[in-house]
């Protein structure tokens, strides 16, 4: 299966779970602005699952602030969690990358748009009503590193 085949797949399963006749927002791609230091937004060391070694659902495996996952909660960290973890999911399910994933960082970002997202709307109007202006310190699941990253 080419990439086309997958994007097709992708746009007819989105089509079929959209019930209520409006269009899918960019919550679909969990898309967060930032708050507190953006500088250091959306990574674990802002993350209330970090323990500060650790992460309280990623068990054992060792963590580092400038590391992030999928399941980024922002808010204080929780260092009384250290050695409490449990390992709900694996490293790889969390999507866990050592990466900054702010979107100043990715590579759909152009001058305060996520191209990702103007893409989307444009291809499929019918399906997407996705706000393309983005905050350079926001973040969402769809992250990419850079090509020369
Ligand atoms: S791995 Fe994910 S859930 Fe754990 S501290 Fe980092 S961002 Fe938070
Ligand atoms: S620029 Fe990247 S991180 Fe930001 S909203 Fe778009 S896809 Fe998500």
């Amino acid at each position: 299966m080419n990439r086309d085949d997958i994007k097709k797949l992708v746009i007819e399963a989105l089509s079929e779970v959209k019930k209520d006749g409006g269009k899918l927002k960019r919550d679909i791609f969990i898309y967060l602005d930032p708050k507190g230091d953006g500088e250091k937004f959306a990574q674990c060391g802002t993350c209330r699952m970090f323990t500060g070694k650790t992460c309280s659902i990623l068990g054992k495996q060792k963590i580092t602030p400038e590391m992030s996952c999928d399941y980024y909660v922002n808010g204080p960290i929780s260092k009384g969690l250290l050695g409490k973890e449990v390992a709900s999911v694996t490293p790889k399910e969390a999507g866990l990358v050592n990466r900054q994933v702010r979107c100043e960082n990715c590579r759909s970002f152009k001058d305060g748009v996520c191209l990702l997202y103007q893409t989307l709307n444009k291809s499929n109007p019918d399906l997407f009503d996705l706000d393309e202006k983005v905050n350079a310190q926001g973040c969402c699941n769809a992250q990419m590193p850079k090509s020369n990253d």
